[in-house]
């Protein structure tokens, strides 16, 4: 069996700053407590469980009204004006660990606002990032499944989100060209996705198998997960852990494509590695089945 690694995967330096402003909030203890964070801090729930176990507590938007003290941090993914507002009003300590790419989406949106565009958001339904970039102005819409754009003004942007699959995206601007050749387009998907969708498809030409390791909550590891599945036209798998390849069958797989999204630690890739190459160099002659293997390590 062979295993090939991208290169890059893993952290991104926004979830990278995000943990460690997290880690440090947690450890100051002259600032206001208790330390409240606003959703999760990541896609990760191996890293949210890690914060807090040093005593985080997650809240959503809906209790912020109900806080009299403490500090809120605001995660990766950015918070609406609104929000940020809101925590100010309640005289809530504020420590703000958007990543600076959805921070520079957040200005580019409100620039263009502030020159008459209309603005389009390209993004996941309900994910925070879009949560926070629709919140900045009323004037701001989500782009609709079906791409119909009805009564767009000459000066109408569009904005994408920082996740999304670069190859879907191309896709829909250049459909999107054709129908309303006046609407300009802002490609905001960050390096740290683009360049591990990249590594993703380029480890994954003629494999019998890609792995995916990370969140299935997480937008970056699922578009992951998709751009390989459509670009390679290989069998994608996406695992949160080695325990999610308990029972899986590898039975003719010779070779195998690993890698993992922007916000999976380290630990757990290696994790899989590990056991991956202990079945790679299993002999098979003591197991009863592949899991027996995948066991060893768990
Ligand atoms: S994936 Fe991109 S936008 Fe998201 S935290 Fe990482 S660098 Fe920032």
């Amino acid at each position: 069996m062979e295993i090939i690694l991208a290169n890059p995967q893993g952290f991104c330096r926004g979830v990278i700053q995000a943990i460690a402003i997290a880690k440090k909030t947690l450890a100051d203890k002259s600032l206001p407590q208790p330390i409240y964070m606003l959703g999760s801090i990541v896609h990760n729930k191996y890293i949210t469980q890690g914060l807090k176990d040093l005593g985080l507590i997650t809240i959503s938007e809906k209790d912020i009204p109900l806080l009299t003290k403490g500090t809120i941090i605001f995660s990766a993914h950015g918070v609406s004006p609104k929000v940020y507002n809101l925590v100010q009003e309640k005289g809530l300590n504020i420590v703000d660990a958007t990543c600076p790419k959805v921070m520079e989406v957040h200005n580019l949106v409100n620039t263009k606002i502030n020159e008459g565009y209309d603005v389009l958001f390209l993004g996941k339904e309900n994910h925070e990032e879009t949560i926070g970039v629709l919140g900045i102005n009323d004037k701001i819409k989500l782009v609709p499944n079906n791409l119909k754009l009805n009564g767009i003004s000459d000066k109408t942007i569009l904005v994408s989100q920082t996740t999304l699959s670069h190859i879907e995206t191309e896709a829909i601007y250049d459909l999107l060209k054709k129908s309303y050749p006046h609407l300009q387009i802002s490609n905001q998907i960050c390096n740290a996705t683009y360049n591990r969708q990249k590594a993703a498809i380029k480890a994954s030409v003629n494999v019998d198998l890609a792995i995916v390791v990370g969140d299935k909550s997480s937008n970056n590891c699922q578009t992951l997960a998709k751009t390989i599945n459509d670009t390679c036209h290989v069998k994608t798998i996406l695992i949160e852990s080695i325990a999610d390849l308990k029972d899986f069958d590898f039975t003719n797989i010779s070779k195998i494509a690993l890698t993992s999204g922007a916000s999976t630690p380290r630990a757990l890739i290696n994790e899989v590695y590990d056991n991956l190459m202990d079945l790679k160099n299993c002999d098979f002659t003591s197991c009863i089945s592949y899991s027996d293997c995948l066991n060893i390590k768990k």
